[in-house]
């Protein structure tokens, strides 16, 4: 059995990932294998061709994807993603993520994801407006308000979830906004959605430092990935919890300033020469660098396994952030903990986002709309109880941080699937 682990493991293959730590849950809540196995499968996938007239003229098939892995709780929720490297296995693990996180946050919600292997950063906004409508003609009849409703991601952004919405309303013949969240204030988004994946995430760094003790305002943050979550972060560090982000990075390599780096200039920068590398004033690092420096809270903002058994026992992070889906392997995260590094997991760490969506459902159906403290304050009670609930399973079974946010999210699946007669 270890055996076996420990190859899938070593792929770093996400939906390997998945399945092992389904197995270490199920161990703690003693499920049944049958139950155990039920959790293993998504419950639906699509996986759709789209043909695209380029602006050259040139016709190009790109590949897309839409998992609904588990809706016993409600209807699928889940991102869409446009990336290069997307694969089937990726988004099964990151739909299965979706479920946990969305019971974890204790929102009426299932998991879905969706992605199409493409870049983005290649393609023209005409040429992603026809990729965007295609999509949504191939799975239109697998999504709605009520089955499964998608959302930003990677490389996915407002414009895009507009175009989506656009499409699947045309066809409907009906304004059907709710069809899809993170769409621009205009049509219906929710005040509080961009920044929400980092606003939560400060929120559950907040709760940690209380329970290990850390003075924030002396606090010194690295963050890793400076797309939407890493930029929200490294700003709201600053103003919201008063630390200093001393390093960040993107796909390009990173940079560190000891007295602080300026989160907008920072930003300002990526958009100008596209990467915070070129900021002037500032030492240049690796990204190796920036995860492995001295500093109190590390936040991977990026994209999957990033931090492994190769460099898990040189971070001296006090606290890991996983504002990313699954940046952490398995072996890292046995490392981390006998390490004593406390580790807020992803689910738990960047439940922000879906929560604020899930917010933009409900003002969707009730049309009100409502103000950004509303959704702040919501918010923050919603996953500083989540917080609240994984650290008491964490020293109720004496498991990891990831573990216990498993355990509280998977048992509350589990009863619901009893509840309705599934297992
Ligand atoms: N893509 C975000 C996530 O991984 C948000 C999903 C949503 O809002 O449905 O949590």
């Amino acid at each position: 059995m270890v055996q076996v682990l420990t190859s899938n493991v070593i792929e770093n293959n996400p939906f390997e990932i998945v399945k092992t730590q389904i197995d270490k849950c199920a161990e703690i809540l003693k499920l049944t294998p049958a139950v155990t196995e039920v959790l293993k499968h998504p419950l639906r996938e699509l996986h759709v061709s789209l043909p695209i007239r380029m602006d050259d003229g040139s016709i190009r098939v790109f590949q897309g994807f839409r998992v609904l892995y588990n809706d016993a709780r409600g209807p699928g929720k889940g991102g869409i993603r446009f990336h290069p490297q997307e694969t089937a296995d990726t988004v099964r693990a990151l739909a299965a993520w979706m479920t946990w996180k969305c019971s974890l946050m204790d929102i009426p919600l299932g998991g879905a994801k969706g992605g199409i292997i493409c870049n983005p950063k290649e393609m023209s906004q005409a040429e992603l407006e026809r990729l965007s409508r295609a999509y949504i003609r191939q799975v239109y009849q697998f999504i709605g308000p009520c089955k499964d409703v998608p959302a930003p991601d990677v490389y996915t952004n407002p414009q895009i979830m507009a175009w989506m919405a656009d499409e699947y309303s045309v066809i409907a013949g009906e304004p059907k906004f709710g069809v899809i969240t993170g769409k621009p204030l205009c049509l219906g988004g929710s005040r509080g959605r961009g920044d929400a994946t980092a606003r939560g995430g400060m929120f559950t760094i907040r709760e940690a430092a209380k329970n290990l003790g850390i003075d924030l305002k002396n606090a010194t943050v690295a963050i890793q990935g400076y797309g939407n979550a890493g930029y929200y972060a490294a700003k709201l560090c600053q103003e919201m919890l008063g630390c200093r982000v001393i390093a960040a990075c993107d796909s390009k390599g990173g940079v560190y300033n000891d007295k602080g780096i300026d989160p907008h200039e920072a930003m300002r920068c990526k958009e100008e020469s596209g990467s915070v590398c070129d900021l002037p004033g500032v030492e240049k690092v690796t990204n190796e660098d920036v995860l492995t420096l001295d500093v109190d809270i590390l936040i991977p903002a990026a994209i999957e396994n990033v931090i492994t058994a190769d460099n898990a026992e040189n971070i001296k992070a006090k606290i890991v952030a996983e504002l990313a889906n699954g940046p952490t392997t398995p072996e890292a995260d046995d490392i981390l903990f006998q390490n004593n590094v406390h580790v807020i997991p992803d689910f738990l760490c960047n439940a922000g986002g879906v929560t604020v969506s899930y917010f933009e459902m409900v003002q969707n159906t009730s049309m009100y709309y409502w103000e950004e403290e509303e959704v702040y304050a919501k918010l923050d009670k919603r996953i500083s109880s989540a917080y609240a609930s994984v650290l008491e399973a964490s020293r109720k079974y004496n498991v990891n941080m990831r573990q216990a946010a498993y355990s509280v999210a998977v048992k509350r699946v589990v009863d619901t699937m009893k509840v309705r007669g599934w297992v």
